[in-house]
């Protein structure tokens, strides 16, 4: 994995720290400033600021109107930014098509992914609302990973997150422009472990349409590939699912360890399980075995290397 070329990724402006809110703050966010941005490159948005309005300015919230969503100013209801708030969105696409994933500000009418106060005709919140930007934003681009700051504090959110920006970034720099097929069985070759861990169905039926293509139909089955792929990879991969694929992986090396190695590594396993040791334990024991016993397929394979260690996001899983 090269990671010296940090992964172009999209962010909500005020969460790297600019002074952009409504208020005149920011929200700057330290994993994101901080970690994140020794792998990532981000490309910052602010809706609000990019549709004209000042530093600080009236803040806006998202009405359940009769003609849709609208937003509109919470102290002046006539003013109303929805219009521009869409176009803003459609007009940044040439540099979103550029991105690799993307990081909103959670709970805002513009940025907000999900969960955003939505006000009934009774001046109710509800929390049932999308920012107008980050709708245009995933209406544009379904595959693209995303998520909120706020969601990035959950360790598993977080992995699962960073695992699909890696991945989306390798398909659209090795995969996305191949003409040869074989382009893409490798991909699926070195992804099916990782597929597994989040869903055992979809990962053989990724199987079967990576199978099913020909040089003719080759940019459909693409297509519909790189789609269930990424709705598998949301799903949050589970320790069950893990279990599975750690012992699917020891199988490789049903002849190479003695009686104790496979104890070892069989206790390891039931550890992860038992929530008495993090991810980590045994698939460092695994890399182990399999440095003394190299397999190709193994070697190739996403889920031992899904992104630069120094992350250490599998120590917290
Ligand atoms: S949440 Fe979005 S619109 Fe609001 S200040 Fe941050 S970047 Fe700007």
């Amino acid at each position: 994995m090269n990671t010296s070329v940090k992964i172009p990724v999209g962010i909500s402006s005020c969460l790297l720290g600019n002074e952009v809110r409504h208020n005149g703050g920011h929200k700057r966010d330290a994993y994101i400033t901080g970690t994140l941005s020794d792998y990532f490159e981000f490309h910052s948005f602010c809706p609000e600021v990019g549709i004209g309005m000042s530093v600080p300015r009236p803040p806006i919230r998202l009405v359940d109107a009769d003609d849709g969503v609208r937003a509109l100013g919470v102290r002046d209801p006539s003013m109303d930014v929805t219009d521009a708030l869409k176009t803003y969105g459609r007009e940044q696409q040439p540099e979103l098509k550029t991105l690799f994933g993307f990081i909103f500000k959670k709970g805002s009418p513009s940025c907000g992914m999900e969960r955003v106060k939505l006000y009934n005709e009774k001046g109710m919140p509800e929390n049932r609302g999308v920012g107008l930007f980050a709708a245009e934003v995933m209406k544009a681009f379904p595959s693209l990973p995303v998520e909120e700051e706020g969601r990035l504090g959950d360790a598993r959110l977080r992995e699962n997150f960073i695992q699909r920006v890696f991945i989306y970034h390798y398909w659209h720099t090795h995969v996305a422009e191949a003409t040869a097929v074989k382009a893409l069985t490798d991909f699926h070759a070195r992804l099916k472990l990782t597929l597994m861990s989040h869903d055992q169905d979809c990962a053989r039926e990724l199987g079967r349409l990576a199978a099913s293509a020909r040089p003719d139909n080759l940019v459909t089955v693409k297509a519909a590939y790189l789609t269930l792929t990424m709705s598998t990879l949301k799903k949050v991969a589970s320790r069950k699912n893990h279990v599975n694929v750690l012992q699917h992986i020891q199988g490789y090396l049903k002849r190479e360890l003695d009686a104790d190695d496979k104890a070892e590594l069989v206790e390891a396993i039931g550890q992860y399980y038992r929530g008495e040791v993090p991810l980590i334990v045994p698939i460092t024991l695994l890399k182990h075995y399999f440095r003394k016993n190299p397999d190709d397929y193994i070697a190739n394979s996403w889920y031992m290397t899904p992104y630069p260690a120094e992350l250490k996001l599998r120590n917290q899983l």
